[in-house]
C-alpha cells in the first residue's frame, strides 16, 4: 500500500541475500531486478449518475523465463506501482518454487469496489481489459483473482477478451467460473494450500497436529478457507478479523457459525457477536495469545513498530508481502519461524495453472485429482525449502528465494540474452 515501506524495496533486499547466499554474480541476476514490462493505462468508466470518471490501472510483467507471466489482478483505493511491481516479482519466485511453468505478473486498479454498483464494477474491469488486451492472452499473460475480485469479475474479463477476438478464450484467465472453464478446487486452493504448508511447518516445529491456536487477519478467500479448513483439522482459530476490526476468543471461535454471517452479510464480519468473543483492533489481532499467525489481508502489516508484540512462535504469511524486512529480522531473532508468502500461499497459482492446462487442453480434472496434485505439489515444495533451510543454515524465507533465484538464473541462462 501507499505507505512508508517500499515493497518493491523490500523484495530487492531479499532477492540479494539469497543470491548471496548462493554465491552468484550481480551479472548472474541482475535481470530479475526488473519487471520486463509496466503498463499504466486510463480507465473512463460511466458512472451510473451519467458522470465520467477515470480510473488508474496497471498491469507488471516481471518475468517470463520460465513461461508465459501470471498474476492476479486487485481493486484497492491505495494500490501503486511499487506495490504492484513487487506482487508481480513474489508472483515470479512463487512459481519458480513450486516449479510450475510460469513467469509473474501482477494487475491493479486504483479504486475502491465498495464505492461502486456491480454494473459500475462491470465497466470498469471491461474497460481496464480492453486497455490491458495487448499484453494478455493464454499464451502470454494470465490473471486471475486477487484483493477485491473473484470469479465473477474474472468472468468479465474472459468474455471481454473473448467477444474482442470472435471466439471464446477460456485460458487467458483463470479463477472464473465453473460454467466458462473456471476448475473445481480454485476458490478454496489458496487457503487450502496454506492449511496443508501450516500442518508440514507443525510437523517440522514438533508442535501438536491439533489444538494449535491460531490467529487469522482476513477473513477473504484466502484467511476465510484457511480458517474453515485449519478448524476442520482440529485447530483453535482464537482470532479473525476483516477490515474493519475482529474477534478473540481464547478457547476458539465457532468459525462455520462466522462464515454463515458472512455469507448473510456481504463477506462482513461487521456485527458478528461470536458467541462470547471479544471485539479486537487489527493490531490487537496481531500480537494477540496465540501459538500460530496467519496474515491473509494486505502487505507491510508486520513492521518493526509491532514485531516485538507478536506472541506467536509461527507465522505462515497467507498474505502477500505481509512482513516488512526490519519486521523479519526482528521476529527471526526472537526465535519466531516464518513460512514466507512465497511458499504458503501459492496453492492459489498452482490450481490456476491446472485450470489453464485444463482449458488449453479442453478437458475437465476431478476435484480429488486436483486437490490431491496440489497436495504432492506442495508438499515436494515444503521439503526442497527444508533441505535448504537445514543444508544452508539460512530462514524460510531465504531458502524459498535460493530455490527460486536458482531455477531463474538457470532459465535464463539456457534462454541466453537477446539479441
Ligand atoms: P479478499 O479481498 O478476498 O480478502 C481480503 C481480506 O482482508 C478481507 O477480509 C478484508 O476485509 C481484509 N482486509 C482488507 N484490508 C485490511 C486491513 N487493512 N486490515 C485487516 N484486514 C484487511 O483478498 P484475498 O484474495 O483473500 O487476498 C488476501 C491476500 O492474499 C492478499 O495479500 C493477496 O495478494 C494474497 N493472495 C491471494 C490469492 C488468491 O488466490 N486470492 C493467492 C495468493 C495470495
Amino acid at each position: 500500500m501507499a505507505n512508508t515501506y517500499n515493497p518493491y524495496e523490500n523484495m530487492l533486499r531479499v532477492l540479494e541475500s539469497a543470491a548471496r547466499q548462493l554465491g552468484l554474480k550481480p551479472s548472474d541476476y541482475e535481470a530479475i531486478k526488473y519487471p520486463e514490462r509496466e503498463l499504466k493505462v486510463a480507465i473512463p468508466v460511466r458512472m451510473d449518475s451519467g458522470e465520467i470518471k477515470v480510473f488508474e490501472g496497471y498491469r507488471v510483467q516481471h518475468s517470463s523465463s520460465r513461461g508465459p507471466c501470471k498474476g492476479g489482478i486487485r481493486y484497492h483505493q491505495q494500490v501503486d506501482i511499487d506495490e504492484v511491481k513487487a506482487l508481480a516479482a513474489w508472483m515470479t519466485f512463487k512459481c519458480a518454487v513450486v516449479n510450475i511453468p510460469y513467469g509473474g505478473a501482477k494487475g491493479a486498479v486504483k479504486v475502491d469496489p465498495s464505492h461502486l454498483s456491480n454494473a459500475e464494477l462491470e465497466r470498469v474491469t471491461r474497460r481496464f481489459t480492453a486497455a490491458i488486451l495487448p499484453i494478455i492472452g493464454p499464451e502470454k499473460d494470465i490473471p486471475a483473482p486477487d484483493v477485491n475480485t473473484n470469479a465473477e469479475v474474472m468472468g468479465w474479463i474472459m468474455d471481454t477478451y473473448s467477444m474482442i477476438h470472435g471466439y471464446a478464450v477460456p485460458g487467458v484467465v483463470t479463477g472464473k467460473p465453473l460454467e466458462i472453464g473456471g476448475s473445481l478446487g480454485r476458490p478454496e486452493a489458496t487457503g487450502r494450500g496454506v492449511s496443508i504448508i501450516t500442518q508440514e511447518i507443525l510437523k517440522r516445529l514438533n508442535m501438536p497436529e491439533k489444538g494449535v491456536r491460531i490467529a487469522i487477519q482476513g477473513m477473504g478467500n484466502v484467511g476465510g478457507v484457511s480458517a474453515k479448513l485449519l478448524h476442520e483439522m482440529g485447530h483453535k482459530i482464537v482470532a479473525v478479523s476483516d477490515a474493519r476490526g475482529g474477534l478473540y476468543h481464547p478457547e476458539g471461535l465457532d468459525i462455520p457459525a462466522a462464515l454463515k454471517y458472512m455469507a448473510a452479510h456481504g463477506g462482513s464480519l461487521e456485527g458478528y457477536a461470536g458467541g462470547g468473543a471479544a471485539n479486537i483492533s487489527n493490531a490487537e489481532l496481531l500480537a494477540c495469545d496465540c501459538d500460530a499467525l496467519i496474515p491473509c489481508a494486505l502487505e507491510n502489516q508486520i513492521t518493526e513498530a509491532n514485531a516485538n508484540a507478536v506472541q506467536a512462535k509461527l507465522i505462515v504469511e497467507g498474505a502477500n508481502g505481509p512482513t516488512t524486512v526490519e519486521a523479519d529480522g526482528i521476529l527471526t531473532g526472537k526465535g519466531v519461524t516464518i513460512v514466507p508468502d512465497i511458499l504458503a500461499n501459492a496453492g492459489g497459482v498452482v490450481v490456476s495453472y491446472f485450470e489453464w492446462v485444463q482449458n488449453i487442453q479442453e478437458l475437465t480434472w476431478e476435484e480429488d485429482q486436483i486437490n490431491e496434485t496440489l497436495r504432492k505439489v506442495l508438499i515436494n515444495s515444503f521439503s526442497q525449502v527444508l533441505n535448504i533451510v537445514n543444508e544452508s543454515k539460512v530462514s524460510f524465507r531465504v531458502a524459498a528465494y535460493m530455490l527460486a533465484i536458482s531455477k531463474l538464473v538457470k532459465a535464463k541462462k539456457s534462454r541466453g540474452v537477446f539479441p
